[in-house]
């Protein structure tokens, strides 16, 4: 079966009127291939109990699917033990449960956190708030030209020896991929605690956890071919000791009395509640998807999609391509100088192409770029020449309405 033809979404008559549908969000959200949809509908119409609480037959093989599907997951990021694996929400609430229930008792006053001046919000306002709770120093390694972090200035920053550092493993905005392990070396030197964004990089890089040396490394579901409404913490064996429970209820209990209570250890102490069960089995069936079409196998920007993208984009007169397009994730974000990217963005619409105009939930990255918001083009493993001429003709044709 090919790629293609596993997401029944692009075969959806409504979608590809008047013209075919060309979708090249990818960064924003990837499409779910059937795989996905049927474990998800096949858990609620055949199986649904809760998890870890049965004492009947279907709870059981629940919680058996659902415990099988973090063994699965931390196989699939080189995590030691499945233990190491926690369920949020995705990438944004594993970076607050971080920022609460590891950061308000080991930041304090006069401490340095660090982070890239190109991360997402949610890697950058967390840290940015808790800063100004504890009154310790929030510093942003500038941005190079190229949309590159600036190497000199974070080695200078670890002069600072930060408490924490918050990197983004890829750029949501431009694509380019960070020498995360380097990072990750250069901040434990000094002794920091490193919390990785992957969020856009899973879907494209095969990720090794122990590798990169990391303490926290989070990622969604939903950017990688699963649900939304899932995604991953994980926490390195020699970090979980520092890492407080943050919300308290069910589950994530060991014993209540009236004067105390004693909780379980990580996983369970930050899952508390019933959670996402269809979103977890969904993910899982995410990862085997990603594992049979190996859509991790090429890089990008190495991919014959991504460079005929570029050299298509780069003969339009006026367009004026953002970042480094080399050692990147197969995204492309562009400008047209004069006109607004949500003028694009809506003529590009009106012709059936989906893609991200604006600051990509990257402020400061655009602040240092000297721009208010970008065009996005973000491929994935079922696009194909097809859509990118699709675009880019549907491109031309706006910028002719337009300029
Ligand atoms: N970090 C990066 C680099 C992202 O690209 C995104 C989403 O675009 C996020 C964090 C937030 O992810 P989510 O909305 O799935 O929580």
């Amino acid at each position: 079966m090919s790629i293609r033809s596993q997401f029944t979404l692009f075969s959806n008559q409504e979608l590809n009127t008047p013209t075919p549908f060309i979708y090249l969000d990818n960064a924003a959200t990837t499409q779910k291939p059937q795989s996905v949809i049927d474990v998800i509908t096949h858990f609620y119409q055949h199986q649904n109990a809760n998890v870890h609480r049965g004492s009947y037959n279907t709870a059981n093989q629940v919680t058996a699917r659902y415990e099988q599907a973090r063994v699965n997951l931390a196989n699939f990021i080189g995590a030691k033990s499945d233990t190491n694996i926690v369920w949020t929400k995705g990438t944004t609430e594993s970076i607050n449960l971080v920022a609460y229930a590891w950061g308000e008792t080991h930041i304090s006053d006069g401490d340095t956190i660090v982070v890239l001046g190109s991360e997402h919000h949610a890697n950058f306002v967390p840290w940015q708030q808790l800063a100004l709770r504890k009154g310790a120093n929030f510093e942003v390694v500038n941005v190079l030209e190229n949309g590159d972090l600036d190497l000199a200035h974070y080695q200078n920053l670890m002069d600072k020896k930060p408490k924490l550092v918050a990197v983004q493993h890829c750029s949501n905005a431009l694509g380019n991929i960070h020498p995360i392990k380097q990072l990750t070396e250069l901040a434990k030197q000094v002794g920091a605690t490193v919390l990785v964004d992957g969020a856009q990089a899973v879907a494209h890089i095969k990720v090794d956890v122990q590798d990169i040396g990391c303490d926290f490394y989070t990622f969604s579901g939903h950017k990688m071919y699963g649900p939304t409404g899932i995604g991953v913490l994980y926490i390195a064996e020699d970090i979980k000791h520092e890492v407080n429970p943050f919300h308290f209820g069910g589950e994530m209990i060991q014993s209540v009395t009236i004067e105390k209570t004693s909780f379980r250890p990580i996983p369970a102490l930050l899952e508390t509640g019933t959670p996402n069960i269809s979103g977890v089995l969904g993910f899982d069936a995410a990862v085997k998807f990603m594992q049979n079409e190996q859509t991790q196998h090429d890089l990008a920007s190495t991919s014959d999609l991504y460079n005929y993208l570029v050299s298509q984009l780069s003969q339009i007169d006026k367009v004026r391509l953002l970042g480094s397009t080399e050692n990147n994730i197969g995204v492309i974000s562009f400008v047209v100088d004069g006109e607004s990217v949500a003028d694009i963005g809506a003529l590009l619409n009106e012709q059936n192409i989906a893609v991200r105009c604006g600051h990509h939930c990257a402020m400061p990255l655009m602040q240092a770029l000297k721009v208010n918001g970008t065009v996005r083009v973000s491929l994935a493993i079922y696009n194909d020449k097809s859509d990118v001429d699709g675009f880019i003709n549907a491109l031309k044709k706006s910028l002719d309405i337009l300029c």
